[in-house]
């Protein structure tokens, strides 16, 4: 079994956002008790109270102490304690991984401001037909049902994005596909840069979309025009919306960019090979985060992982910290490169483009860790691009003798 989620746009009335609202700042409260109530117990009594059965319990108490928390629907309260006991796991699993010597930050379990969602678990909402959607305590409010689930409908999340669109996800349990790959024996290596969003084994360059950058003139003059508004005037809340337009915008062609992108890849290759990012890593070197998050590398990988397996295909991680940029794909040898350094050069008379080469280091080490012993690499590109894609795959290696495209 397998967790999908399903997005779909809501359009609210004004008094069913009034709802919800009134809904999502219970919540926020809730949340704001119940951690206050762990802090004090823990500093006087030394009892931590973070497991769900005993967070649920305060929910009780407030429940009875103040009728204003019966307006909300019971379930979506106690998703409170879900969240605080699931924030209190993740900050102590990180004060381990801190013992250990990772690099994180272990950030207590902070009160928020404003909650950005509510989670329906189990109940308290129902399809009625494809343009209504019937939320508990809210009312019937008009959607559009563009695609039908699969699978059993587990919780429904109801969320406002910064520019005042409703959304509604269904997180959906999916049974497994057990189909199998249609080009089991077709494999690929995928290195992640800069230069390139992605350099596949085969010789092809997936170029990078520079969504952000653009983009980044309209948002820019979008930003000016924010910051010559008055405080508090409604022409500022108006600007305000713009900007957020923008980059929601912009986060939009994104993901549909990384959409197309892996769903070529994974319906072309059985066998794919990326590397393991280090992006916490990454991010702290600030003249690359910006191209780093523009390009959502992680997001892809995300992508890549969940469709190649509902397509039957293979996808492999190879270890972390691999110089797949420093070694040679076809010898093995040690080929110190700079960062500046393009083409790979080897003594064994190897000449590539640099990310091609360490997109054929990966498909080896991958190989090698599923157990795949003919991974030599698929250096011949047997499928054209047919998407919608197909601008934006470019040549990768222009000065060596890296395979031509088609
Ligand atoms: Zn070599």
């Amino acid at each position: 079994m397998e967790l999908r989620s399903y997005n779909f746009r809501l359009y609210p009335s004004k008094k069913q956002k009034g709802r919800l609202f009134s809904q999502f700042n219970l919540c926020c409260e809730l949340y704001n008790i119940l951690l206050e109530r762990c802090k004090t117990t823990y500093k006087t009594k030394k009892v931590s109270l973070h497991s769900r059965t005993s967070l649920n319990n305060i929910i009780k108490e407030a429940k009875t102490s103040d009728s204003k928390f019966t307006s909300a629907h019971s379930q979506v309260l106690q998703n409170c304690s879900d969240r605080l006991s699931k924030a209190y796991t993740n900050f102590f699993r990180r004060v381990k991984e801190k013992k250990q010597g990772k690099g994180v930050k272990t950030g207590f379990p902070r009160f928020k401001k404003r909650v950005k969602s509510i989670t329906y678990p189990q109940s308290g909402f129902k399809l009625l037909s494809d343009k209504r959607l019937h939320i508990s305590k809210v009312g019937n409010i008009p959607f559009i049902l563009h695609r039908l689930p699969r699978g059993k409908i587990k919780t429904l999340t109801i969320k406002r994005n910064r520019a005042g669109q409703w959304f509604a996800a269904f997180s959906c349990e999916v049974e497994s596909s057990k189909r199998t790959h249609p080009h089991p024996d077709t494999k690929v290596g995928i290195d992640v840069g800069i230069e390139n969003f992605a350099t596949l084994s085969n010789g092809e360059a997936i170029s990078n979309p520079r969504f952000l950058v653009e983009s980044e003139r309209k948002l820019k003059k979008l930003q000016r025009r924010l910051s010559r508004k008055k405080k508090g005037s409604a022409n500022r809340g108006k600007a305000i919306y713009k900007v957020a337009k923008c980059h929601i915008h912009i986060a939009n062609q994104r993901t549909d960019f990384l959409h197309q992108t892996s769903n070529i890849i994974t319906k072309r290759y059985g066998f794919i090979g990326v590397e393991t990012l280090n992006i916490n890593g990454m991010l702290k070197n600030h003249c690359l985060a910006k191209h780093i998050v523009d390009a959502s590398w992680g997001k892809f990988l995300d992508m890549l992982s969940y469709k190649a397996e509902s397509a039957g295909g293979q996808f492999v991680k190879d270890k972390p910290f691999a110089p797949t940029s420093q070694t040679c794909p076809k010898c093995d040898r040690r080929v110190p490169k700079k960062l500046s350094d393009r083409v790979h050069k080897c003594k064994c008379g190897y000449v590539v483009h640099r990310d091609v080469a360490s997109a054929n280091v990966i498909l080896n080490d991958t190989a090698g860790r599923a157990g795949i012993s003919d991974a030599c690499g698929d250096l011949t590109s047997t499928f054209g691009y047919n998407g919608p894609s197909a601008s934006r795959v470019a040549e990768a290696g222009t000065t060596c003798d890296s395979p031509q495209l088609h």
